[in-house]
């Protein structure tokens, strides 16, 4: 097994329980690893830190799996994370319900298994694989993922980006079991049917569930404008807390289409509205046209992808979240989410603060969300806790 050596001056995160190695933490590589080969970690003196797997064209060659010495990392240590995570999901979360059969069972580091994530759709398995070790494992990683799940049919759902930064070929479809045309699943009791060609990311955003829930007890009689809506999500949640009538906008048609049937067959669609458009033009249009709602929830992608965007990144949130201020009515809600890793959460809501001063109101933070528990983060990896939801009064 390869050994890398880290830098001195670099150790202390690693040390400290952060799952990273940067390309510039590291000093030496003894042997010649493959792509995706196991190697282990160690200080400038030597001492064991962790083992993982190597991705040499990464600007993260490692990523720690096991921080045991006597951890191989062969397919049965992998079997017993997999297992690990679906039990404390069933013992602690209830994961699966009757209620709630779509959750994240596999997440990447926060379950020890950096380079996988993984969602349960009902019968059917959603799998990303974002490091080349893990994409190499794939076959024994899908076969315990099924194991535990009892699912039925394997679709991948790899980012083609991704799969190109790491040196392994893209690939999303059908992985194993029958051609699924659609992830059908429930949330806290509503049925939710998303087409193949529809879905973004995995399928579907899990990481919202309970601020969604959140906003469906605050809903009742209330009017709401989701902005980014993708399929609805929010505005479904919201009909069923008893909204009075939803906006639900988003610039992916495909989306738009989904939402508009669910909201049907779910027997809301006469009180929420889709509409397709760029939110950005249709905040401000509303704006001139004197409209307001009780509450307006903003759940953009991520507006800062790396720190390196960070500044451009606050300043589209400040805007972004300017334009959404100038809609809620004296006295109501804003729902600011943010699912940028770099932006933290001190500094979203100093952000939302500087964007009150533009929208010429003053707001009082509530509640903060972030994402549900089946994204476990580890303490030591501040990057692990991507999404915020930072729910506030607006007074003007
Ligand atoms: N709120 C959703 C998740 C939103 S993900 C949920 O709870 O499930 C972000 C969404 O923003 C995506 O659906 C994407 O299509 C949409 N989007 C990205 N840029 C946009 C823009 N400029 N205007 C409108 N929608 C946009």
């Amino acid at each position: 097994m390869s050994t890398v050596r880290l830098r001195a001056g670099h150790v202390q995160p690693v040390w400290a329980g952060h799952p990273w190695v940067f390309a510039q933490a590291i000093e030496s590589v003894d042997g010649a690893p493959a792509p995706g080969d196991v190697v282990t970690v160690v200080d400038p003196r030597g001492n064991f830190l962790g083992r993982g797997y190597w991705s040499p064209s990464s600007a993260i060659p490692v990523r720690i799996v096991t921080r045991d010495p006597g951890d191989p990392l062969d397919a049965a240590s992998v079997g017993r994370r997999v297992e690990a995570a679906a039990a404390w999901r069933r013992a602690w979360l209830g994961l699966p319900s009757d209620e709630t059969t779509g959750y994240r069972i596999v997440h990447g580091e926060g379950d020890g298994l950096p380079g996988v994530v993984a969602d349960v759709y009902g019968e059917t398995l959603s799998v990303q694989f974002t490091t080349i070790g893990a994409k190499r494992r794939q076959e024994e990683i899908v076969g315990h993922l099924v194991r535990v799940t009892g699912c039925r049919a394997v679709v991948e759902t790899s980012s083609e980006r991704v799969a190109r930064l790491e040196g392994f070929e893209p690939h999303t479809g059908v992985l194993r079991g029958p051609d699924v045309a659609s992830l059908e699943f429930r949330e806290r009791g509503l049925a939710l049917s998303i087409p193949l060609e529809v879905a973004q990311k995995t399928g579907y955003y899990f990481d919202q569930r309970d601020n969604r829930a959140r906003i469906e007890d605050l809903a009742r009689d209330r009017t709401v404008l989701d902005a980014f809506s993708y399929v609805g999500a929010f505005a479904l949640f919201a009909a069923r807390g008893g909204a009075r009538r939803i906006v639900a906008i988003d610039s992916s048609p495909a989306a738009i289409a989904t939402g508009a049937a669910l909201a049907a067959s779910a027997g809301y669609a006469d009180r929420i509205e889709f509409v397709r458009a760029d939110v950005r033009r249709a905040l401000a249009d509303m704006a001139a046209a004197g409209e307001r709602f009780d509450v307006v929830v903003l759940d953009p992608p991520k507006l800062a992808p790396t720190v390196k965007d960070l500044e451009a990144g606050r300043k589209a949130y400040r805007r972004l979240n300017a334009a959404g201020l100038r809609l809620v009515r004296d006295g109501g809600l804003l729902v600011s989410c943010s699912c940028s890793a770099a932006m933290r959460q001190d500094d979203l809501q100093r952000t939302i603060g500087l964007a009150a001063r533009d929208a010429g109101c003053h707001v009082a933070v509530l509640w903060v969300g972030q994402q549900a528990p089946d994204h476990p983060v580890l303490a030591s990896f501040p990057e692990g806790r991507y999404l915020k939801c930072v729910v506030a009064r607006v007074d003007r």
